[in-house]
């Protein structure tokens, strides 16, 4: 049976994430959204990042605002070159070259992404350069590259002697299958909470490895990888990025949020909406984090494996996500 038919059938009956519709009056709809809890700051991270979340924790506290925080925090996984889905180091596409794609978006909802970018690390600064000093929002490929060499940025050789091993090694049987926490993870999606109020996010990696060469996933795509509110909360992604974009899932969580859903069973909705387009247990994985404006935060994937790392009185604590398999 198709699973949108069989979550159709089921219905309300069962929890919130398989509920597919109806926002107003939805028995995970409250009256009006949360009140900030404390001032503290917040930041929370896709994976096992501890490093990004101190950083960008560390610097809220000392009164740095949040978009920069979050864009110094991504930056500390992008120039970790044992990190083979973000920055330097990451996999590269199927032809061998490393492409990066990431997004910014601010509490005003500006925002600005770069996608398929070579020879560049710090890819979030850029699309923060881009939200800032352009009329655009998306830059791709060269245009995305020579704007970074105009705004100072070196010209670095992202493809490490590892990766360039590990790509090698693929070609032998050129098999692309988006295994479920293998090959694809650790794309870091970062929401950052300053203790003005103020919400940023940003979402940077290299995407799935050996892509397609021109391929591009949900992480930069605003909605799909990021979407942050402040008047509501922000959302981020990871995991195969088609399947988040065909569910604008990022933004459907926000939205959720709205409409009075907690982040939590905001996050199990917008997986439910990815597995209700599936025929059977599917065998890539998706993860989502999200914050509302009052603190609350809420993460769900689709199989065990995923986890995220929050800012808590100094320390970066790594959680293990709840799943639906
Ligand atoms: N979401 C990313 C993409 O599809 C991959 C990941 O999260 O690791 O490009």
């Amino acid at each position: 049976m198709k699973r949108r038919k069989f979550f159709g059938q089921m219905g309300m009956a069962i929890s919130g994430f398989f509920g597919i519709g109806s926002l107003h009056g939805h028995p995970h709809s409250r009256n009006t959204l949360p009140k900030r809890l404390s001032d503290h700051p917040i930041s929370i991270g896709t994976w096992n990042c501890p490093d990004a979340i101190l950083t960008s924790g560390q610097l809220m506290e000392g009164g740095t605002p949040s978009l920069e925080a979050v864009v110094k925090g991504v930056a500390v996984e992008e120039a970790n070159e044992n990190n083979t889905t973000v920055g330097i180091g990451a996999s590269p596409d199927r032809s061998g070259r490393v492409t990066l794609d990431a997004c910014v978006m601010n509490s005003n909802g500006d925002c600005g992404a770069v996608m398929a970018v070579e020879n560049i690390v710090h890819v979030a600064r850029l699309a923060q350069h881009v939200m800032e000093d352009t009329p655009h929002v998306n830059l791709v490929g060269l245009g995305a590259e020579e704007f970074a060499y105009s705004k100072g940025f070196p010209k670095t050789q992202l493809l490490s002697m590892a990766a360039e091993k590990r790509w090698k090694a693929w070609l032998q049987k050129s098999e692309f299958t988006p295994k479920i926490n293998v090959e694809n993870h650790d794309t870091i999606g970062m929401l950052c909470l300053d203790a003005q109020g103020k919400l940023s996010g940003s979402c940077t990696t290299s995407g799935l490895a050996y892509k397609m060469k021109g391929r591009v996933g949900d992480s930069p795509i605003i909605g799909s990888g990021l979407f942050v509110d402040n008047q509501v909360g922000a959302a981020t992604a990871t995991g195969l990025g088609e399947a988040v974009i065909k569910t604008v899932g990022s933004f459907l969580i926000v939205e959720l949020m709205r409409n009075g859903w907690s982040p939590q069973k905001a996050c199990e909705e917008a997986i439910g909406r990815i597995l209700s387009q599936q025929t059977g247990k599917p065998d890539f994985q998706v993860g989502f984090i999200a914050i509302n404006i009052a603190g609350e935060r809420g993460a769900f994937s689709i199989h065990k494996g995923f986890s995220f790392t929050h800012y808590e009185s100094g320390k970066a604590i790594n959680v293990p996500s709840s799943s639906a398999y």
